[in-house]
């Protein structure tokens, strides 16, 4: 089985790969700070380089990428550009409207950003078109698959955003973006504060210490990530 583009099929090549009953992925990211270290757009990378991945392994297409999120309390760091709640779920829910008129029916969709209002315009909108039609959706944070390994592999239990798992699979997929300046930061925001800005609390911007990432790391968690999500796929697809 081979992965194919979304943006590269013709009108022809969609038409006869729609005949397949495809999984069509769609990779949602953010355009945020990660640290002095990581790129803005880590999420995006992340997410695309996943849906490549698992769509190999399943007959799949992937869309073009939305490389804007929902990163509201990461806008006092210079860089992040977040969008609304309304403006993520009206586009994701327009996409998976045109997805379904398009005769596609297994949709699958990986964000590589995780915050709560995000994920949460994403599943609205997921849950609007599966009222409307017959389609079968998928949606998670890639996240809540790799940060089961934190207090494993020598993984910090408490790394978080920009991190030793976040660093490492970066440097897996995309090395020459990676800084060599590796930060150490936690976040001190007091439990259950809806904090209207993060950078009062959240040292250096990220959570965890990337100076422990590797790239070997990396390879490993998006390996665990694939198979995890290849599983969870099969299951429903
Ligand atoms: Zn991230």
């Amino acid at each position: 089985m081979m992965t194919l583009m979304y943006d590269e099929l013709s009108m022809k090549g969609f038409s006869d790969a729609v005949k397949e009953d495809p999984i069509v992925f769609l990779p949602v990211g953010a355009t945020e700070e990660h640290g002095i270290h990581l790129p803005l757009g880590s999420d995006t990378i992340q997410a695309r380089e996943i849906c490549n991945l698992v769509a190999q392994r399943v007959n799949g297409i992937v869309l073009p990428p939305i490389s804007y999120g929902v990163s509201t309390s990461l806008r006092d760091f210079p860089g992040t550009i977040s969008i609304s709640y309304d403006a993520l779920h009206h586009f994701v829910r327009d996409i998976l409207k045109e997805l379904v008129r398009n005769e596609i029916r297994k949709i699958v969709i990986i964000s590589g950003h995780g915050s709560q209002v995000h994920m949460a315009a994403l599943r609205s909108a997921c849950e609007e078109i599966s009222e409307m039609s017959e389609i079968r959706v998928i949606l998670l944070c890639d996240y809540e698959i790799a940060y089961r390994l934190r207090g494993k592999q020598g993984i910090p239990s408490d790394d978080g955003h920009g991190g030793v798992i976040e660093t490492s699979r970066v440097l897996a997929f995309a090395p020459s973006l990676v800084s060599d300046d590796r930060p150490k930061g936690v976040d001190s925001t007091p439990d259950f504060f809806v904090a209207r800005h993060k950078k009062g609390y959240l040292t250096e911007g990220i959570i965890g210490d990337s100076s422990r990432a590797s790239s070997s790391l990396g390879i490993q968690i998006n390996q665990y990530v694939v198979d995890e999500l290849v599983k969870a796929i099969k299951s429903v697809m």
